[in-house]
């Protein structure tokens, strides 16, 4: 083992990934802390989640003018928006300008994935090893003071493991991973596996485009249309001339968004009065469905079926074949305890004569035959199978890198019973090793570009601080970690959240320990609490 002074630190930092939290980070770093900093990206370009997510249909659940960075007035006065909720292709241009605009892209070594880190406690930093070339077999070994996750959420795709998958003769694609070139679903019959975020904005797409189109559903979903619309010029102007005060809002609002939390309470409403707003923010469309209806929403069960019993009457009203609609109702989740889509004539769909639902819960897949998919009742031959079956969300990634921390101990042996983190920044026993957006922060559950730029300016202006006063190494310590993991655990139990077999659990993943991994108690009070931690000498870490 090397020791600080005969191997000095190559980089003072490594980045992880050039989505939304990467880019920024590497511009904070370098740009404003005049660091030396590289960042690594598995892709053949930059965009994150926007990168790999080119499914049919693909497009932010957020607005786009708040779905975008706030840290750079000029950014948002050159960047034009056209329509309300941004298609992926948009987002994804707008992440390239931002790699150009700030000239981000000399530090950002592409198509290279970090295969391992291991902390090197007598010099104080990681020695990280990355992977790339077509074989993956090219590689380097580099050393940095701090390296920060900058993996994302949902980015390690689950394609569950059906029989015969090998076997099959059409094509199959996962939707986080699609092909660049696109797929042409002209005169093919389509089977879409998976209800989720994704599969309901990639099902009206995919019926118009394709012969046939079969969804394979095994748990209904509660979605609310998006209502998407072009901006107009008035409408982007207007946005432009009023963005200090829409930023203002999200960093107050506890789910990120530009209104504040909703004070009325439904527990205190008739059913008229309940409706009445639920229909409002149906005719508004979007998320304020569940962030801006009532406040009691996510934590009384009488007020949370008044919700979802007013979304299955919407549902039974748009399908028109009673059986179809019986189908798509969902029972066996409260309203918002999974992660709740957002559409564009999803209901409608199943009205469409070349499109077919088929409930895998009743009947379940067996296997991929070489012609389709076989459940316990038929097969259904089809050319194209796509799976819209999600990710490994908040974990996955980060394990998908060999971390060894103090004591050669492994990431994958201290979360095997679910992740622990100190404020979802840091990992006790992982000195020196930030995590953007990680596990009990608040994260999945908020507008992801506040989140994100509250954690990028956190970890950067700690390592400011550390740098100023000449402290190599930031660790967690155990039992402040203990007590945010408590307190992460505490806040879930106040809510419906725990009640749904969600993502938010790691329960889609087969063997995943069952644990609420992001924090509820809302961005503004998590914020809070994370300066306080600052203001105090960063308590709760070790310095050294
Ligand atoms: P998801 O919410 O995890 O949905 C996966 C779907 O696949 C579920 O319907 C699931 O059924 C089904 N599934 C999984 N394994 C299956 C199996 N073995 N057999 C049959 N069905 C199976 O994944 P997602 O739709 O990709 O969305 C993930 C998250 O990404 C969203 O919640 C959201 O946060 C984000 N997202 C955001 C946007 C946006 O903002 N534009 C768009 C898409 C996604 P069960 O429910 O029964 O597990």
């Amino acid at each position: 083992m090397s020791s600080r002074q005969d191997t000095p630190p190559v980089l003072d930092a490594l980045v992880i990934g050039a989505g939304f939290s990467g880019l920024y980070m590497l511009h904070r770093l370098r740009d404003e802390l005049n660091l030396d900093v590289r960042l690594y990206e598995a892709g053949d370009g930059v965009g994150g989640t926007w990168y790999w997510n080119r499914y049919p249909g693909a497009r932010c659940d957020s607005e786009s003018y708040y779905y975008s960075y706030s840290f750079s007035p000029e950014l948002e006065q050159e960047w034009t928006w056209t329509s309300k909720y941004p298609e992926q292709p948009e987002i994804l241009r707008y992440l390239n300008h931002v790699a150009d605009r700030f000239d981000l892209r000399r530090d950002i070594q592409l198509e290279t994935r970090v295969e391992a880190a291991r902390f090197d406690e007598a010099a104080s930093c990681w020695e990280v090893r990355t992977k790339r070339g077509e074989g993956g077999e090219c590689g380097e070994t580099v050393r940095a003071q701090f390296v920060v996750s900058a993996v994302g959420c949902l980015s390690s795709g689950n394609l569950p493991k059906f029989d015969g998958l090998d076997r099959f003769e059409g094509d199959y694609y996962h939707t986080g991973a699609w092909p660049h070139e696109g797929v042409d679903f002209s005169g093919k019959r389509v089977a879409l596996i998976g209800t989720g975020s994704t599969g309901i904005q990639a099902t009206p797409v995919l019926a118009a485009e394709s012969d046939h189109l079969t969804v394979f559903q095994r748990t209904p979903n509660f979605s609310v249309p998006a209502r998407n619309a072009p901006l107009s010029p008035e409408e982007a102007a207007d946005i432009k001339q009023h963005y200090r005060e829409i930023r203002d809002t999200c960093r107050q609002s506890p789910f990120g968004f530009p209104y504040l939390a909703t004070e009325r309470m439904a527990a205190e409403a008739t059913t008229e009065e309940r409706n009445a707003v639920y229909e409002d923010l149906w005719q508004r469309g979007g998320l304020r469905f569940l962030a801006a209806s009532f406040g009691d929403l996510m934590d009384n069960e009488d007020v949370n079926e008044s919700a979802a019993e007013f979304i299955r009457g919407k549902i039974r009203a748009t399908v028109k074949d009673p059986a179809v609609a019986e189908m798509l109702l969902p029972h066996d989740h409260p309203y918002g305890t999974k992660r709740p889509p957002i559409d564009t004539d999803y209901y409608e769909t199943f009205n469409r004569d070349n499109v077919r639902l088929v409930d895998v819960r009743k009947a379940p897949i067996v296997e991929i035959t070489p012609r389709g998919i076989r459940t316990t009742e038929a097969e259904h031959e089809v050319d194209v199978i796509v799976f819209a079956t999600g990710f490994d969300a908040m974990t996955g990634a980060l394990l998908n890198i060999d971390l060894q921390g103090i004591g050669g101990q492994t990431l994958r042996d201290k979360w095997e019973a679910g992740p622990r983190t100190y404020l979802g920044l840091q990992i006790a026993g992982f000195p020196n090793l930030f995590t953007v957006t990680g596990p009990g922060s608040p994260s999945v559950l908020t507008n992801m570009p506040v989140a994100i730029e509250q954690h990028v300016e956190w970890i950067s202006d700690c390592i400011a601080w550390l740098r100023e006063r000449d402290i190599a190494r930031i660790e967690a310590r155990s039992d402040a970690e203990e007590e945010w993991v408590n307190h992460v655990y505490d806040q879930a139990q106040t809510t419906l959240y725990p009640k749904a077999n969600s993502w938010y659990v790691g329960a889609n993943i087969p063997g995943k320990s069952r644990v609420f991994m992001p924090f509820v108690g809302g961005l503004d009070i998590y914020r809070e609490r994370c300066n306080e931690v600052a203001e105090k000498g960063y308590e709760g870490f070790e310095l050294q």
